[in-house]
């Protein structure tokens, strides 16, 4: 049988002006990659507070989403610091098809669970 596969987007996120002055320790154009399940930063830092409220939303920003669906058209997300003018853009910058079997040892069941 042959591996079934899905499709994940590799992510830029990088630091863009906001109508403030940053508060936290942003630079411009600080930046991170996500590519699979990977981080790779690109600076030594990144504020851990900006990280903690980026990374709920970055395995939805890898899938294909529907068209309608903010998620897949909102793309800049706020410093979590309400005072901090600091924003991050995350762009798609590649796209990898990927093996289940390379993902997870669960069997793909003989129904979807999930669908309605
Ligand atoms: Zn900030």
């Amino acid at each position: 049988m042959s591996d079934l596969t899905f499709t994940l987007y590799d992510l830029k996120v990088e630091v863009i002006a906001g109508d403030k002055p940053f508060v936290c320790s942003h630079q411009l154009g600080d930046a991170f990659e996500v590519r699979g399940e990977n981080i790779i930063f690109l600076q030594p830092a990144f504020s851990l507070y900006s990280l903690a409220a980026l990374l709920p939303l970055l395995p939805a920003k890898q899938r294909p989403l529907n068209a309608a669906d903010w998620m897949a058209t909102d793309h800049i997300i706020a410093c979590p610091d309400p005072h901090c003018g600091a924003r991050f853009r995350i762009s798609r910058i590649g796209k990898q098809t990927v093996t289940r079997s390379s993902t997870t040892i669960v069997p793909m069941p003989d129904h979807n669970d999930w669908s309605e």
